[in-house]
């Protein structure tokens, strides 16, 4: 019989009991191991079933256990120990709070409790958030890092709020048919049987945002908090009784439906989550937020909600739009374009129109914001990442190869500009080491440096912390590789198991489970989200060769592969059933196995046992990569093309590197053979080998080795702890410092300074250009174009500003290496100083000198850019004038003047 209505009937535990409550609700103890021991003590057998989820465990332990469990004095001490580091660990001064912002950085103001000059707070805005499995929240990469940055700004004490939405049945699970298709469940999540608490008025009424529809419509959203250690992490979730039933839809599920359904969650959390920011601090007494950080394009209109609250308050679009450019980050993590929301004008021009959201504020401007306006754009679109840089100050991508490739794919908003002066950085992704790392790897780490010392290496990072690894002993680094892969066996065979029930197989065919994967066998593993550029079945492209290497008599490999196509992605479900279809097959279904339902839970037991983590992408679209560090931090080896974290931080002694055939003129099915191919003859002649290379005493030392230059020398580099003291030091303490000097005078000062440029910049020029003698050891150049090492040009310039004065803008001379083009390479810019002159009515000049301090084909050109004290650099604003034909007609010389 089906339920009619459903309610949750919580635990009432005895009061000895009732702090396990609290910890339950803290999601610390997805990262603590001894809390989880704790829970696990409640009732061994019903944290297994309750799949170690600490809220459900409790609604279901039995009256008697937790009567025994009331007077066990040493259970109870233990509680009043877990509570207690809990309290310190919230309570605590962290990193944050005791560290110095490096120089520059610091400002007036600042946080409460933190540095002066860090911000307040920080709202970090993410559509997915993978914290833990027992919060399916996310779908892949972008999700678990927002989680991991979450967790780690908590362990340093960052003051951040995350925001997303709260999704009622997540993404999907994924199981197979018999014939090895992808099936897609959808789950009910009930949020009281999530650990979640519902934000409140004080009078005990749900805390509630609400934005206004076309058509006179609305969309109610309650607001419900985890808590992620110190961070609040605040989930929109629409299925409220307020709301029509379509309205009640819209945070069903993530990345679902069809575009208008994606607009409404992308306003939900953009205006909805700025409000729901709002609520938290006035509830909680919390202070205001000085950083907006939206983690990809999908939350952007958070900064028209700010700029809507602005505008309220007085202040003009203009001079709003700086303030709040100011205060906000904006990470971009894709550079494929199927990854970038781009939605048509005419619905976002109906959802921001005169019965939408933001009524006082024009929708011409809100639609400027997202508009193609480069070469090759499209008219008719709104693109999220666009207004994502529209609406931020400052931009990042998530590896050192990513920026460079942001860089050039957002050049067009830059015209003038060469690709790596775009205003967008990088700060390379990291992970969240106490989630990731097998409590078998601490337990190691903690007997040889000591518990605190590995937390804090784990947590904080600096490579001095993790240098006492290097005394591991090799057979203990072994023992301990030999123990995970041989858990990650028994893992392997429960899992697949439990799929080939659900395929409909009788437990008398699945004898042969018995015999799936081998202890002693080099154990590979490939898993992540199924897009095509990841390429799931590269390894499958000469079947007979990967069938040699899994049945090699001597040197067998194995591999583990897992993987979810995105429902609507029936390419990606075609390559799933590819790769099951040749896991099925008997010969060598024992050496290769695929799992369903990839996601948090497997992935904790994955990495560990893992000798070697595979990845092929296809470079450069693999923004970063996060799953290598997540298994490096346990010892496994890297073999992956060099894209994203990998390409910066790949040593021989971490593992190998596939060579790729980017850049190479060859079509994709070409390059695929070409690459398949070198994975083949690496495993055959490199990987393999190494690892069944062993000493008298059975252990491949190059091997361990490698394991231990892994750990000690990679390790520090690929946590999340890493990453969000960068996010602090170069994003957000430079953010709130702007913010701050961003008062409504500044604003507006910024504001009617950039009108002033937009309008001006058409009659800027550089008019002539001339170089005189020079200060060097000779004369410096010759009549031939050619200069001598050391020499120095002296540089005089003549410019038209228009209506600009000389303090509005830098005249620059800016040179460098050219190549065979002539384009300037590794260019330097050096500002040259105004001259009086006499004849300052035929425009102003500049002068300065250029020297001659590389040897081999040289150039300069010279160049105008806006300068103002609010901006973050001279590129911000888009102008750039730079000297055209007629300039070196005018000067008796080229434009760009090259010396050879
Ligand atoms: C880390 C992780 C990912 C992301 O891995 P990539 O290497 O970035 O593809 C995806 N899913 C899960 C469950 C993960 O833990």
């Amino acid at each position: 019989m089906k339920a009619i209505r459903r309610f949750t009937v919580r635990p009432v535990l005895p009061e000895p009991l009732r702090p396990l409550c609290h910890l339950a609700r803290n999601l610390r103890w997805s990262w603590h191991p001894e809390t989880r021991e704790l829970f696990q003590s409640v009732d061994p057998e019903g944290w297994r079933r309750a799949g170690a989820d600490p809220v459900r465990l409790l609604a279901d332990v039995s009256a008697e256990r937790l009567a025994e469990l009331a007077s066990d004095r040493r259970f109870l001490r233990r509680l009043t120990a877990a509570v207690d580091d809990l309290h310190d660990y919230v309570h605590g001064r962290r990193w944050y709070q005791e560290a110095l912002l490096p120089d520059g950085a610091g400002g007036a103001g600042g946080a409460e409790d933190g540095t002066p000059g860090r911000p307040a707070a920080i709202a970090y805005f993410s559509p997915e958030f993978g914290i833990t499995a027992v919060l399916p929240q996310y779908s892949g990469g972008l999700g678990i890092l927002a989680g991991d940055h979450l967790k780690a700004a908590s362990d340093l004490g960052v003051p951040l709020i995350g925001v997303g939405l709260l999704y009622r049945h997540g993404y999907f699970r994924q199981s197979l048919s018999r014939d090895g298709w992808q099936q897609e469940h959808y789950p009910v999540l009930d949020p009281n049987e999530l650990p979640l608490t519902m934000l409140r008025e004080p009078d005990g009424t749900p805390a509630q945002v609400v934005l206004a529809l076309p058509g006179g419509r609305r969309l109610y959203a309650a607001i419900w908090q985890a808590q992620v250690g110190r961070v609040p992490l605040l989930l929109l979730d629409s299925d409220v009784e307020e709301n029509g039933p379509g309205e009640r839809e819209v945070t069903d599920r993530l990345y679902g439906g069809g575009s208008e359904h994606r607009l409404l969650q992308e306003m939900l959390l953009g205006i909805g989550g700025v409000r729901a920011v709002r609520a938290y601090c006035r509830l909680a007494g919390h202070p205001a937020p000085e950083v907006f950080h939206t983690n990809e394009g999908h939350a952007g209109f958070l900064g028209l909600e700010r700029i809507r609250e602005l505008a309220d308050g007085g202040l003009e679009f203009d001079a709003a739009l700086e303030a709040v450019r100011a205060g906000t980050v904006f990470t971009t993590h894709t550079p494929v374009a199927a990854g970038i929301d781009r939605f048509d004008r005419e619905l976002v021009a109906r959802h921001f129109g005169d019965d939408g959201e933001l009524p006082g504020i024009d929708p011409g401007r809100v639609l400027e914001l997202g508009r193609e306006s480069y070469p090759g754009g499209e008219p008719g679109l709104f693109n999220m990442a666009v207004m994502g840089l529209r609406l931020a100050q400052r931009a990042n991508g998530v590896s050192t190869l990513h920026g460079r490739v942001s860089r050039e794919m957002f050049a067009g908003l830059w015209p003038g500009f060469d690709a790596d002066e775009v205003p967008i950085s990088s700060v390379t992704n990291g992970v969240h080491a106490p989630t990731w790392v097998a409590p078998e790897v601490l337990r190691l780490g903690a007997r040889q440096v000591g518990a605190g010392r590995t937390e804090e290496a784990l947590t904080v990072g600096g490579s001095q912390r993790w240098a006492a690894v290097a005394n591991i002993p090799d057979a203990a680094i072994w023992e301990l590789r030999r123990t995970l892969r041989e858990q990650l066996v028994t893992e392997v065979r429960e899992r697949l198991r439990a799929s080939w029930r659900q395929r409909g197989a009788g437990s008398a065919e699945l004898g042969w489970i018995e015999r799936v994967l081998d202890p002693g066998v080099l154990t590979i593993g490939f898993a992540r989200r199924v897009p095509s550029y990841k390429r799931l079945t590269l390894m499958l492209r000469d079947r007979d060769r990967l069938t040699e290497l899994l049945l090699h008599p001597e040197r067998p490999v194995q591999i583990v592969v897992a993987g979810k196509a995105h429902p609507a992605d029936e390419g990606g479900k075609r390559l799933v059933q590819e790769l099951v279809r040749f896991a099925d097959d008997p010969r060598v279904r024992h050496r290769l196995v695929f799992l369903p339902d990839y996601g948090m839970a497997m992935a904790q037991k994955l990495y560990p046992g893992c000798d070697v983590w595979l990845n092929n992408p296809l470079r450069p679209l693999e923004a970063c990569g996060t799953s290598g560090m997540k298994a490096a931090l346990n010892g496994a080896l890297n073999l992956s093309v060099r894209d994203g974290w990998w390409d910066e931080w790949y040593e021989p002694d971490f593992g190998w590197s596939i060579p790729t055939a980017d850049g190479a003129a060859t079509d994709d099915d070409r390059r695929d053979d070409l690459e398949a191919n070198a994975l083949y003859t690496l495993l055959e002649q490199q990987v393999a080998p190494r690892f069944y290379d062993r000493d008298d005493t059975g252990i491949p030392g190059r091997w361990v080795e490698m394991v231990r230059r892994t750990l000690t020398t990679l390790g520090p580099k690929v946590l999340a702890g890493r990453m969000v003291r960068e996010y602090v030091d170069r994003l957000y303490a430079p953010a709130a410092y702007a913010h701050r000097a961003l008062t409504p005078e500044a604003a507006r000062e910024l504001a009617a300074y950039k009108a002033r440029l937009r309008a001006a910049w058409p009659r800027v020029s550089v008019d002539h250009v001339e170089t005189g003698g020079g200060a060097g050891p000779s004369d410096g150049r010759q009549s031939d174009g050619s200069g001598e090492l050391g020499a120095t040009l002296a540089l005089r310039v003549r410019v038209t500003l228009g209506d600009l004065t000389p303090d509005d803008v830098e005249v620059q001379v800016v040179s460098g290496r050219v190549d065979g083009s002539d384009r300037i390479i590794d260019a330097t810019a050096v500002p040259l100083k105004p001259a009086a002159g006499p004849d300052l009515a035929a425009g102003h000049r500049y002068e300065g000198a250029l020297a001659l301090d590389r040897t081999g084909s040289f150039g300069y050109t010279v160049r105008i850019l806006p300068a103002h004290r609010l901006l973050a650099g001279g590129a911000e604003p888009g102008l750039v004038a730079l000297p055209t034909e007629t300039t070196g007609e005018a000067a008796g010389e080229a434009p760009g003047v090259l010396l050879r």
